[in-house]
């Protein structure tokens, strides 16, 4: 095992761009009518603004385009994919290289951190109570654009520090900590007022949260990473676990010299990523379908190809090998792919007897993560396990919103779409509370 991983392994993948550099990326921008970027950008950012501004030296002016309609800006300029949304729509992109946009974005939102400046302030109270279950980025900004309306939001944590899967789950590598740190104490400043440590559910309960409030948003995320149901599962590392300990104690993170990787979805390309750069000397992938069912983003399949780590399809765990307490081999059976299951992607099945044995000193598995259990306390409507909501982000009981990847029945969870439900179902609980009180 390695311990004494290098200071410098986990710095940011892209640094920040410099005055001069951001000028002349701002200057390329051809400022484009009716932008597709725009259109892109699940939040819809006024990107031709931002940027145009940069252009001019006007960073504050810039980030308050950028904060209007994403309160958590910061974030989103380092973890959004960009190649799928505002720079993959950038029409120089067809010809040319696109603009850099999240890039941008970061240069305008660092230069309000840095000079310590709040660009929204606390609004005049409207009397009215809002709780909000969840401090991740989906609560965030619900509570934040409800504060900035003048109500009174209180904010239930259950964690000891505020900002959900930004603060815990994404790496060092793309997001540091005090970027989500930064952004948690904003929303504090905007009057929010958050409980931190205070888990929903039994005291005080949703129902508990309903009599007391005029309005009560869920944002609670999904839960811990799935069972493989192996013999032999307790030597296996939890993915979430390992990133985790790799953000809030990286001394205390022993990685492996030969490291398995089960799962090929983000998650699992951040923990080989993790792997790679804390000085392991084989991170080995594996997953039960081919290349081509991945749900890893194309961009990120690439860049842990060209970190080296190596990928085996077709393969399925059944069994851990140990000895002394630690992991020796990882036992799997070769699939082929069936049929298409409920996901509309062909379903693995084993190939009888085809079993083989793949040498590793640490397995780490990111198969996906399970919905929560407090949902199925709360006697709402679910679809597939998640929280069913209408257009209004209201769930089946009146009064109660939701959002965030706890409502993402259907399509890839992102930072910014949790972001983007929360603003709009912020618009949808005001309208609710100044139109009947
Ligand atoms: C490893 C990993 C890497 C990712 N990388 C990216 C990326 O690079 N880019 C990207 O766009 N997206 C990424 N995502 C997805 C993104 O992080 C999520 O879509 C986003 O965080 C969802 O926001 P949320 O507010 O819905 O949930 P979360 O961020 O999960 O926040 C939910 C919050 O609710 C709290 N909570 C839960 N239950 C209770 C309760 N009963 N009482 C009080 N509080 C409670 C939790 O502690 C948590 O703070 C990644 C996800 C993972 C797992
Ligand atoms: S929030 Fe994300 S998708 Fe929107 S413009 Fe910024 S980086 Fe692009």
């Amino acid at each position: 095992m390695i311990n004494k991983p290098s200071p410098h392994a986990l710095q940011e993948l892209l640094p920040p761009l410099t005055v001069n550099e951001a000028i002349t990326e701002s200057a390329r921008c051809i400022m484009c009518f009716d932008a597709p970027c725009t259109h892109a950008c699940p939040t819809h950012i006024d990107i031709p603004k931002f940027i145009k501004k940069i252009s001019t030296g006007n960073l504050l002016g810039s980030a308050r385009t950028i904060l209007e309609s994403n309160l958590l800006g910061a974030t989103c300029a380092r973890v959004c994919p960009v190649q799928e949304l505002c720079e993959g729509a950038c029409v120089l992109g067809s010809e040319h290289k696109p603009i850099a946009i999240g890039r941008l974005q970061r240069h305008a939102m660092d230069n309000l951190k840095g000079n310590k400046i709040d660009i929204f302030h606390p609004a005049n109270s409207t009397g009215k109570k809002v709780a909000v279950v969840g401090a991740g980025p989906a609560g965030l900004s619900c509570a934040g654009e409800l504060a900035k309306l003048g109500h009174s939001v209180t904010l239930y944590e259950k964690r000891e520090l505020g900002g959900g899967l930004s603060t815990y789950g994404i790496i060092v590598l793309r997001e540091p900590i005090e970027v989500a740190l930064t952004e948690v104490a904003m929303i504090q400043r905007l009057g929010v007022r958050i409980e931190i440590g205070k888990e929903i559910g039994i005291d005080p309960t949703v129902a508990d949260l309903q009599e007391n409030f005029h309005a009560v948003f869920i944002a609670i995320g999904l839960g811990h990473t799935r069972a493989l149901e192996i013999p032999g599962e307790e030597y296996v590392l939890d993915g979430l676990e390992y990133i985790e300990r790799s953000k809030l104690e990286p001394s205390q993170l022993r990685v492996g010299r030969n490291v398995i990787v089960i799962g090929a979805g983000n998650t699992a390309i951040d923990c080989a990523t993790l792997a790679r750069r804390l000085g392991a000397e084989r991170v080995t992938m594996i997953y039960r379908r081919t290349e081509k069912e991945m749900t890893a983003y194309p961009h990120e399949y690439d860049f842990v190809k060209r970190e080296g780590v190596t990928f085996r399809f077709l393969v399925q765990p059944t069994k851990v090998h140990h000895e002394n307490g630690g992991v020796k081999a990882l036992e799997c059976v070769r699939m082929t792919l069936g049929d298409p299951d409920c996901s509309g992607r062909p379903f693995p099945k084993p190939v009888p007897g085809a079993t083989m044995l793949l040498r590793a000193d640490q397995i780490v598995k990111a198969i996906g993560q399970n919905k929560t259990s407090l949902i199925s306390t709360l006697n709402l409507k679910t679809e597939g396990g998640f929280i069913h909501i209408n257009s209004d982000f209201e769930t089946s009981s009146p009064g109660i919103f939701a959002g965030g990847d706890c409502i993402r029945a259907r399509g890839s969870a992102s930072t910014v779409m949790a972001v983007q439900d929360g603003k709009l179902a912020a618009r949808s609980i005001h309208q609710r509370l100044v139109n009947h009180g």
